[in-house]
């Protein structure tokens, strides 16, 4: 879970994306010793796991980012988001991210073109490609299942992975369903600008892999059982307006399956200094 920082703090060092190439201009972080996960190439560049965009956008003018995980305590500060230099080659990481553009767009403007339905229980957004939401919503999804955070917590797509990649390399036929809501989460009354890694998850008796970015709910239904018939208009996949339901909000911390999280971030005291140890 990420979200921006509540104070200022101590600038700390980073690894930065870009450095001077000899010949005047700037490059792109490439790893020579990485190989990537879907073609065995070298080297790796890096690839940002939320669209570093996205990550900016949450962060505002904080002076940074702060990573939560129920995995361990503490948190971790990031300037734009997690990265891993090793997971994918060039061409793989453009494949990948072919709806990125799109679907930073996308999550930039739905708030300032959608146009509620009445009764405000669900938000109409001009679509007119979307089997780019689609495309961006899977790489998403792919590249932190596959990159190393990924592994080490054996997070696992089963045969869907191996789907979404043919889906992706063919552009189109994106075979799982996709249903886009708007995150109901608050922090103080306000709503909570928050990113939330994809991880395995239950709608209704479905399982679903779901994301959270820019104040929306990504659900892929990874689940050979059909969702029902009455929700298909609301299908992100191939629809123009894409439909965004709306459900009431609720409070971050009154939300158990984030209690573990909030927990281990805690251990941590603020006070007791921040981790340098940031990747
Ligand atoms: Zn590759």
């Amino acid at each position: 879970m990420l979200f921006a920082s509540p104070e200022p703090l101590p600038r700390l060092q980073f690894r930065d994306d870009l450095w001077p190439h000899r010949d005047g201009g700037i490059r792109t972080l490439a790893d020579r010793n990485g190989k990537c996960v879907i073609c065995g190439e070298s080297p790796t560049v890096k690839a940002h796991l939320f669209p570093r965009a996205l990550m900016l956008d949450i962060r505002g003018l904080s002076p940074q980012l702060v990573a939560g995980s129920r995995h361990r305590d503490g948190v971790k500060l990031h300037q734009n988001g997690e990265w891993d230099e090793k997971l994918l080659c060039s061409r793989h990481e453009n494949m990948l991210g072919a709806g990125d553009t799109y679907g930073v767009d996308f999550c930039r403007r739905w708030r300032e073109v959608g146009i509620s339905w009445p009764g405000e229980k669900a938000i109409s957004v001009a679509n007119p490609e979307p089997d780019k939401l689609t495309h961006f919503a899977y790489g998403i999804v792919w590249r932190h299942v596959h990159c190393k955070g990924g592994r080490d917590l054996k997070l696992d797509l089963g045969s869907y992975s191996r789907k979404m990649l043919r889906d992706m390399e063919n552009f189109g036929s994106y075979r799982l369903q996709l249903l886009v809501g708007r995150n109901p989460l608050t922090v103080q009354g306000q709503r909570a600008d928050i990113g939330i890694a994809p991880y395995r998850d239950r709608m209704g008796d479905l399982n679903v892999w779901h994301f959270t970015i820019s104040g929306l709910d990504f659900y892929f239904k990874t689940d050979r059982r059909p969702f029902p018939s009455s929700w298909l208009p609301y299908l992100a996949n191939g629809n123009d307006p894409v439909v965004i339901v709306q459900t009431a909000e609720r409070d971050l911390h009154q939300v158990p399956k984030l209690f573990p999280i909030l927990g281990r971030m805690l251990r941590t005291t603020w006070e007791g200094g921040y981790p340098t140890d940031l990747h």
